[in-house]
């Protein structure tokens, strides 16, 4: 699922704009432009409530377009108190959609005056800088740092398991002698079947007991481990929004949106 999504020559992402009518889907901040100017107003309000602080990292996972974090700034541009405080890191695997990113905050490159070897780019729509970067772990740390997550999750390879004679196995893509592809299970416990026994404690016994099949997305739950470890060491919060069942996941990968679930990680340590 991560090869087919991000592989640097023909991942989904990769290279071209998927977004829209003409794309494959429509997301949220692409219907309206409420959806960024309201989880701006939220990321106000959190500022507000740790303090001001006059440095903070705004980090967006999977910004798509770069629309939403394009209406939060438009929105939040008259209060220059919040937007000085401000550092955009947009972590972004796609090199099609970094540009079109680019564009949607209108970036320019900030005229080097102080001599600074590193050049700066510079959102217009708000004077703060923006960076790029491939990953969460590249995002500079020690700063308070406001996590936004719209639909990355989604993105995020999952492992599926089914109950067996031998116990659970994993579902595995296999090629038939056709050459189309066909799901197989797993003879031999796997890598992520030996995971799921050690880190799936979120159920209750007697829920597992019901179930014939399971999904768990591993990179969700590091992921989720360390923005809670940076928000707890350097301040800040979380904002992270998706949509499926709210319950036991057996199969993800064709839902029709259910519900929506947000998920807020704040701590104010800062
Ligand atoms: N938040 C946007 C886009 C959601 S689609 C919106 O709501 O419109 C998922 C986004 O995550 C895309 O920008 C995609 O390129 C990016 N993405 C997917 N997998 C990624 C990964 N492993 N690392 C970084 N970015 C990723």
């Amino acid at each position: 699922m991560e090869e087919v999504l991000t592989n640097p020559k023909d991942g989904f992402y990769m290279n071209r704009d998927v977004f829209g009518v003409a794309g494959d889907f429509i997301t949220s901040p692409e219907v309206s432009q409420m959806f960024g100017e309201m989880v701006g107003v939220w990321v106000m309000c959190l500022w507000e409530q740790m303090g001001q602080p006059n440095r903070v990292n705004l980090v967006e996972l999977g910004p798509g377009r770069g629309t939403l974090m394009a209406d939060l700034l438009r929105g939040a541009s008259k209060i220059k108190k919040f937007t000085e405080s401000l550092h955009i890191h947009m972590v972004e695997c796609s090199p099609t959609l970094q540009k079109l990113q680019h564009c949607s905050l209108k970036c320019t490159d900030k005229d080097d005056a102080d001599g600074n070897l590193e050049k700066q780019i510079i959102s217009k729509l708000s004077e703060t800088p923006v960076s790029w970067h491939a990953t969460l772990e590249q995002v500079p740390t020690g700063v308070p740092t406001i996590i936004i997550a719209h639909e990355f999750y989604d993105a995020l390879p999952v492992h599926q398991f089914q109950r067996a004679s031998r116990g659970w196995s994993e579902k595995m893509i296999d090629v038939a002698e056709d050459s189309s592809f066909r799901f197989v299970l797993s003879p031999q416990p796997t890598p992520a079947s030996l995971y799921i026994m050690k880190r799936c404690k979120w159920a209750e016994r007697e829920e597992i007991a019901k179930l014939d099949h399971i999904e768990v997305c591993p990179k969700a739950m590091d992921l989720t481990q360390n923005i809670a470890k940076r928000i707890s060491s350097d301040g800040g919060g979380a904002l992270i929004i998706d949509y499926g069942l709210n319950g036991i996941v057996s199969d993800s990968l064709q839902v029709w949106c259910l519900l929506l679930l947000i998920v807020l990680l704040t701590c104010f340590s800062r």
